[in-house]
């Protein structure tokens, strides 16, 4: 199982539709996939049809307060299938509790990853969605394999940007050195635009050559934006629509990156 942190800590920025398509794109490519949502806010959750995540009881949230407490607890129980295909284990409000009880739990940085590894058998990919801070959360979520990034198609990204890279470099040197960045994905792209494009040369001149950055760009899409909405993902929604390609095709170069690594090619180090 492969585990990728989808993760900025900028909102807005299309990390829960990049976690949602890309999962429900990668469970029509036939791997088995769960989605984790690591957001209090719960915006995956009732993107994935849940609508009043609140009221759940078996969320991420109760399930990371039975390992901290060393609660038995069962992977099962905290995972829910959807009609398209995929596994994902529901957040909810709560989840903004846990973070404050990871402050003082024992290796508080390893939470997610112990209920990662319970479920390793299972799954070929596992996705996280990430909420918008460098918080507890975020850096629990960084024991993943890789972290992918969207990034938004607007000038001030960039700074963000080299903010995130840094603290993914601290987590490399001190907890998880197998850490590598899957990958930088541009978000919200609008062709019709300068900016657009050169954020796009800024981001491959700056970063192309020590960070792999998907060759995929995700257009800016009204039915993409809407789809949540109706609890449905865009697959559903908006089936040949022009971001639902797109992350079709970034499906398509995340699968490949994989098939590379196996052969021991592709995929870059730590960055020192
Ligand atoms: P984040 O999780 O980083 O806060 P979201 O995925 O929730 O970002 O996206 C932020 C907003 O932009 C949401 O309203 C979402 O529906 C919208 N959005 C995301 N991707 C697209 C797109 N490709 N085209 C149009 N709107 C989008
Ligand atoms: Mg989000």
């Amino acid at each position: 199982m492969k585990t990728i942190a989808i993760s900025n800590q900028k909102g807005g920025v299309g990390k829960t539709t990049t976690a949602v398509s890309l999962s429900v794109a990668l469970a029509r490519q036939g791997k088995r996939v769960l989605l984790i949502d690591a957001d209090s806010q719960a915006d995956a959750t009732k993107y994935l049809g849940v609508e009043n995540p609140d009221e759940l009881q078996n969320t991420l949230s109760a399930a990371m307060h039975c390992i901290i407490n060393d609660l038995p607890y069962k992977t099962g129980g905290y995972i829910q299938s959807h009609p398209e295909g995929l596994d994902f284990v529901p957040s909810s409000i709560d989840l903004s509790s846990v973070e404050v009880e990871l402050v003082n739990a024992m290796s508080r940085e390893r939470i997610l990853k112990t209920f990662l590894d319970d479920v390793r058998g299972k799954y070929d990919y596992a996705l996280i969605d990430c909420p918008p801070s460098l918080g507890m959360m975020p850096v629990n979520a960084l024991s993943a394999d890789s972290v992918l990034i969207p990034v938004q198609a607007q000038y001030f990204s960039m700074r963000g940007l080299l903010q995130l890279i840094r603290t993914i470099d601290k987590v490399q040197r001190r907890q998880n050195p197998r850490l590598k960045i899957e990958g930088i994905v541009l978000t919200l792209v609008d062709n019709r635009t300068n900016l657009s494009r050169d954020v796009s040369a800024m981001l491959r001149d700056a970063y192309g050559a020590n960070m792999h950055i998907f060759k995929t760009e995700i257009p800016m899409c009204v039915r993409a934006a809407e789809s949540p909405s109706f609890g449905k993902s865009i697959f559903d929604y908006d089936p040949r629509g022009k971001a639902t390609l797109a992350y079709e095709q970034l499906a398509g170069e995340v699968l490949t990156l994989g098939r590379k690594k196996e052969l021991g090619r592709g995929g870059f180090a730590p960055t020192r």
